[in-house]
C-alpha cells in the first residue's frame, strides 16, 4: 500500500507519471522508479523498422516492433500506421511508454523546399522559420514527432557533398538560421499543436572531414572548435531545441560520438541541455573502425558514458548496456540520468497524453496552396544571380522564342536534392512547365536536351545547336545529379562533368546570348562556365516548386534576390577558401600563382535586377564603453525602376587582439523590401559583449579595447571601444 501510494495519485489512482497536471520532473522520477532496467534500455535505442524487419512489409514491422522500444526511424506517409504502431506500445508494455517517431524531414516533407545552402542565401530566417513550422505541420500529420534536423555544421570545403545540407560558410548565419529552424519546428517550445522536436546536428565539426572526405577524421584546433564550430549549436540550443546528434568523425583523435567533453562538459554541463544525444547512424559500432574501441561493447561503454543517450540503429546498447551495468562499468545512475532526458523530451511533446496523431485526408495534409507558395517564395529568394552581363536578364518581350536546353530541363528528381523527405517527383513543377506556363503568351519555348549529366554521348549536340539557332536566347539549364552531393556525397572535383561545359561551348558558338542556369548541392567551379556565359543564374535544389520559381526569376516575375552564403572558388585546388579567413603574413603573395588572389564569387555576392545605392555608413559615436551601445545605421536607395529585396549584411573587423581575428565577421544581417523609387535604413545595434568580443581556445570569451570596424560592401567606419 505505502508502495502504491508513492506512485499512485490520490485522487483518480492512476500513477503519478500519467498525470499531466503533475510537474513533468515528478512524473519522470515516478515513471523511473517503476521501470526495470531492461525497460530502461529499451528507451535508449532507435530502430528502424524493428529489428531486421521488411520495411516494405507493414505486418512484419508491427510484429518485429516490440512495444518497449523507445524510438523508431520511421518511414510512412500513413499515420494510421503511426497510431497502430503506438497502440501496441500504448497498451502491450508494462507501463505504457510512448514511442517517439523520428525521421529526416530536412527541408520539406511533401512539401519540399530548398536546400539548406539554398534557404541560408535568401538571408530570410522569418521564411525559413515557416518554411520549417510547415515542415513540421506535414510531417506531424503524418505521423512524425521528431526531425533529425537542422544540420548546423559550417561548411568550408565543397568537396564535402553534405555542404548542400546546411546553412553555408558563416558561423553567425548558421547560428541565426539555427533559431529559425528550432522555432520553426517546435513553436513555442512543443507546446503547440502541429510542432515536432528538432535535432541539431552533427554534433561537432563533421564539416571539417579531412580533404572533405565524408566520414573522415577531422582535424579541429579548440581555437576553430570553440570559433566556428560551437557557437551555432550553442544558439540551437538556448532556443529550446530538444536533441542533438553526434557525428561520425573523430575530433583530432576522439570520435564525436565518444567525447565526453563536446557532449558532457559542454553541452549538458555548460549549456545545461536537459533534452537528449542520439548517435548518427551506426556511429556507436563505428568506434571500433575508428580504433578507439575494441568490440562494440567497449564502443557502448564509451559513447553512454561520454554522453550519447540514444542509440541509432546499431542495438549496441540494447545487447550490451545490461551486462555493463550488471558488471558495475556504468552506474545505475547514468542509466537513470539518460532515460530521465529521453522521458523529457517525450513528456514535452506531450505523448504520455496525446500518443496518436489526427488522420485527416491527404488533400488536407500534403502540399497545401499556402505551403506551395511558401516553397516558391523561399525557392525564389534563394537563387542567386552571379553574373548579368549587359542585362540579358530578365528576359524582356525582344526575345520572342527561348531555347530552354540542357538536362536539368525535364528533371523533377535532381531538382529536389538530397534528403528530398517524403517528396514525389509528380508533385515537383519541373522547369519546362514552369516556362511554358510563364511565358505562354509571350515567347515560344524551345526545347533540347543537349546531353545526359555526365558520360559522353554528344550526340544530343546537333539538336541543341539547331533550336539554338532558331531561337533568340539560349538558356541552359545544368548541374548536378541529387546523390553528388549529401551524404557520402563527396567529390574530388566541384566543377561539372565535361560534357555539360562541351555543351555550352557548342552553344556558344551561335553568338546568341547564352543564360546558364545551375542547379546544384555546392558551390561549382565555373571558371571555364562562367566565361562562356552572360548570365549566370544559381538555383540550387529549389524543390517542388522549381518551375515557377526558375520561370519567374527568368521573366523578371521575381527579382533575385539571394546572396551567396558560400563561396565559390576559381578552382577546387583554391579550397579551403571562405571570406572570414586570418590575414596572411604577406598579404599580396603566397596565393596560388596560376589563379587570382580571390575567389570567383564571394560569400555575400548576389545580383538584383534593379540598383540599390549605399550611403556612407553612420555611426552614433566613435568611441564606447564596454557596457554602451553603439548605433550603425545606413541609407539604402532603390535607384531602378523595379522593386526589390535587399539583404544586408554587416560585418566587423578586430584588426589588433591579443589572438589573430578573421579579416572580417558577420554579425548582423537583415533583409527588406524596398520599393522602385524609394529608400530605407538599415540599423545595427552593437552590443560590444556579443558583436565585438571574442572567444578563446577554452569557450571563453574576452572582450579587448582598440579600434573595430563595421564593414558593409565596400565600405567601412571606424571607432574605438573604451575601458
Ligand atoms: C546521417 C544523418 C541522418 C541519419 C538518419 C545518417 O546516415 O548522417 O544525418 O539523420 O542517417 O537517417
Amino acid at each position: 500500500l505505502l508502495i502504491c501510494g508513492t506512485f499512485l495519485n490520490a485522487q483518480n489512482k492512476k500513477p503519478l507519471y500519467k498525470d499531466k497536471n503533475v510537474p513533468i520532473e515528478d512524473r519522470i522520477n515516478n515513471l523511473i522508479s517503476l521501470m526495470t532496467l531492461d525497460e530502461k534500455i529499451m528507451q535508449m535505442n532507435q530502430w528502424t523498422y524493428g529489428k531486421n524487419a521488411n520495411p516494405n512489409n507493414i505486418g512484419e514491422h508491427m510484429k518485429a516492433v516490440k512495444p518497449e522500444i523507445g524510438s523508431l526511424l520511421y518511414r510512412s506517409t500513413n499515420p494510421e500506421y503511426r497510431n497502430q504502431i503506438q497502440k501496441k506500445a500504448m497498451t502491450e508494455s508494462r507501463l505504457g511508454i510512448p514511442i517517439i517517431f523520428g525521421f529526416d524531414a530536412i527541408h520539406g516533407y511533401k512539401t519540399v523546399f530548398p536546400i539548406p545552402l539554398a534557404q541560408a542565401c535568401s538571408f530570410n530566417t522569418d521564411l525559413v522559420q515557416k518554411s520549417c513550422s510547415i515542415t513540421a505541420k506535414e510531417s506531424w500529420l503524418s505521423g512524425l514527432d521528431w526531425t533529425f534536423s537542422p544540420m548546423l555544421d559550417v561548411a568550408r570545403d565543397a568537396r564535402w557533398g553534405r555542404v548542400s545540407e546546411g546553412y553555408g560558410e558563416d558561423t553567425y548565419a548558421n547560428s541565426a538560421f539555427a533559431v529559425a529552424a528550432v522555432k520553426g519546428y517546435q513553436g513555442s517550445d512543443l507546446k503547440d499543436k502541429y510542432t515536432i522536436a528538432a535535432c541539431l546536428k552533427h554534433y561537432i565539426g563533421y564539416s571539417l572531414s579531412e580533404g572533405g572526405r565524408d566520414y573522415h577524421f577531422s582535424d579541429i584546433s579548440n581555437q576553430t572548435l570553440w570559433e566556428t564550430f560551437m557557437p551555432p549549436f550553442e544558439a540551437g540550443i538556448n532556443a529550446g531545441a530538444a536533441t542533438v546528434m553526434s557525428g561520425f568523425n573523430d575530433i583530432s583523435g576522439i570520435p564525436a560520438s565518444a567525447n565526453y567533453y563536446t557532449l558532457t562538459e559542454v553541452l549538458k554541463k555548460k549549456w545545461n541541455h536537459d533534452g537528449f544525444v542520439i548517435s548518427d547512424w551506426g556511429s556507436v559500432k563505428n568506434l571500433v573502425e575508428q580504433g578507439v574501441a575494441k568490440d562494440i561493447k567497449e564502443a557502448a561503454k564509451k559513447s553512454f558514458l561520454a554522453g550519447v543517450e540514444m542509440d541509432m540503429v546499431d542495438n549496441a546498447y540494447l545487447d550490451y548496456l545490461p551486462e555493463l551495468v550488471k558488471e558495475g562499468k556504468i552506474p545505475m545512475k547514468t542509466v537513470d540520468e539518460a532515460v530521465r532526458r529521453i522521458l523529457r523530451v517525450k513528456m514535452k511533446l506531450g505523448l504520455f497524453e496525446n500518443p496518436y496523431v489526427d488522420v485527416v485526408p491527404e488533400k488536407d495534409r500534403y502540399l497545401l496552396p499556402e505551403y506551395l507558395r511558401t516553397a516558391e517564395e523561399l525557392a525564389q529568394e534563394s537563387m542567386v544571380l552571379l553574373k548579368n552581363k549587359n542585362n540579358v536578364l530578365p528576359l524582356t518581350s525582344k526575345y520572342k522564342s527561348i531555347a530552354a536546353i540542357g538536362p536539368m530541363v525535364k528533371d523533377s528528381v535532381h531538382i529536389m536534392g538530397f534528403w528530398e523527405g517524403m517528396g514525389n517527383p509528380a508533385d515537383v513543377q519541373t522547369i519546362f512547365k514552369g516556362l511554358n506556363n510563364e511565358f505562354k503568351d509571350k515567347s515560344t519555348i524551345n526545347y533540347a536536351l543537349g546531353c545526359d549529366f555526365d558520360g559522353e554521348d554528344k550526340s544530343g549536340f546537333a539538336e541543341a545547336l539547331q533550336v539554338a539557332k532558331k531561337s533568340d536566347v539560349v538558356i541552359i539549364f545544368l548541374g548536378e545529379k541529387r546523390n553528388w552531393s549529401g551524404e557520402n556525397g563527396s567529390r574530388s572535383t566541384i566543377a561539372l562533368p565535361k560534357i555539360q561545359e562541351d555543351l555550352v561551348a557548342e552553344l556558344q558558338k551561335t553568338g546568341k546570348p547564352i543564360v546558364l542556369v545551375l542547379s546544384s548541392g555546392r558551390p561549382l567551379e565555373l571558371l571555364r562556365l562562367n566565361e562562356m556565359a552572360d548570365s549566370v543564374l544559381e538555383i540550387w535544389q529549389p524543390g517542388t516548386a522549381a518551375g515557377s520559381s526558375v520561370a519567374g526569376i527568368l521573366s523578371g516575375r521575381h527579382n533575385p534576390s539571394g546572396k551567396l552564403a558560400i563561396t565559390f572558388p576559381q578552382t577546387t585546388g583554391q579550397i579551403p577558401i571562405y571570406y572570414n579567413m586570418r590575414e596572411s603574413a604577406r598579404p599580396q603573395a603566397g596565393h596560388y600563382q596560376d589563379i587570382p588572389r580571390d575567389p570567383l564569387y564571394w560569400f555575400g555576392h548576389g545580383l538584383s535586377y534593379t540598383t540599390f545605392k549605399y550611403e556612407t555608413i553612420k555611426l552614433s559615436k566613435t568611441k564606447i564603453k564596454r557596457n554602451e551601445k553603439l548605433i550603425a545605421e545606413v541609407e539604402v536607395s532603390n535607384v531602378g525602376n523595379r522593386d526589390g529585396k535587399e539583404s544586408f549584411l554587416w560585418f566587423v573587423k578586430d584588426p589588433v587582439a591579443s589572438i589573430s581575428r578573421p579579416m572580417k565577421e558577420l554579425k548582423f544581417f537583415q533583409k527588406k523590401l524596398i520599393k522602385a523609387g524609394q529608400k530605407e535604413i538599415y540599423r545595427f545595434e552593437i552590443n560590444p559583449e556579443t558583436d565585438l568580443s571574442y572567444t578563446d581556445s577554452n569557450g571563453k570569451k574576452h572582450l579587448e579595447s582598440g579600434d573595430f570596424y563595421i564593414i558593409v560592401n565596400d565600405m567601412q567606419a571606424k571607432f574605438e571601444l573604451i575601458d
